[in-house]
């Protein structure tokens, strides 16, 4: 299955993403992550996301278009696969539906997960991650068995540079004003599903298993 998981910085599209990776082997594919690599290996795309990324802005969309564009030619991404984060603008998407329409394919379904305003800058204030396994955690509602340690690897929990108060109120603005127009530009095309992502990660994953399972066999 082909698919896209739409909603607000926080909402919980990542983890929910991972899950459905686990379970059904379609790749994640999270522009967020691969800009982060890119990041941490200081490669020259690297380095110029990273002044837009901490300011709270969007990586110009040639950038993501370009790794999108590469991860979807993979073998792997063959029988499916979920986008996390990506698209983000109309160009994107219209540029994400010529990628997948050039493979003479479609995609199934728009996931627009829903959480209210309070609750996604509770929760991206709250996040906690490891730089060295990528492990995610939460101070109140996933937190590690020792503070401040990853449960995974040990290794010294970090919040993320741009989950900063100041950068999530412009990481937020970004969103409403670049992102939230997807909403109605996949409902128009009749791709749109809404899922309410509120509630422990456990019920939003039967919600969206359900979902999905309306769409048709996986
Ligand atoms: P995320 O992990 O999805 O919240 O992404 C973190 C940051 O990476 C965003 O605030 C943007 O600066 C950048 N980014 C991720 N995905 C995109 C995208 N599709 N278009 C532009 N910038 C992106």
């Amino acid at each position: 299955m082909r698919i896209v998981f739409l909603g607000a910085p926080g909402v919980g599209k990542g983890t929910q993403a991972d899950r459905v990776m686990n379970q059904f082997g379609w790749p994640k594919i999270s522009t967020g992550d691969l800009l982060r690599e890119a990041v941490r290996n200081q490669t020259p795309l690297g380095l110029e996301a990273k002044k837009s990324m901490d300011a709270g802005k969007l990586v110009p969309d040639t950038v993501v278009i370009g790794m999108v564009r590469e991860k979807l030619a993979d073998r792997a991404c063959k029988g499916g696969f979920v986008l996390d984060g990506f698209p983000r603008t109309v160009a994107q998407a219209e540029e994400l539906s010529n990628i997948i329409r050039g493979q003479g394919l479609k995609l199934d379904r728009v996931v627009n997960f829903r959480v209210s305003r309070e609750d996604v800058v509770k929760r991206l204030s709250g996040r906690r991650s490891c730089p060295r396994c990528q492990s995610v955690f939460h101070v109140d509602f996933a937190p590690p068995k020792v503070d401040g340690q990853c449960d995974r690897c040990g290794g010294s929990l970090v919040q993320r540079s741009d989950d900063k108060p100041e950068t999530i109120e412009a990481r937020l603005k970004v969103y409403d004003e670049q992102t939230a127009p997807l909403i109605s530009y996949y409902e128009q095309k009749g791709e749109l599903s809404h899922l309410d992502g509120t509630g422990q990660m456990d019920q939003v994953y039967g919600r969206l298993l359900s979902l999905l399972s309306g769409l048709g066999p996986q």
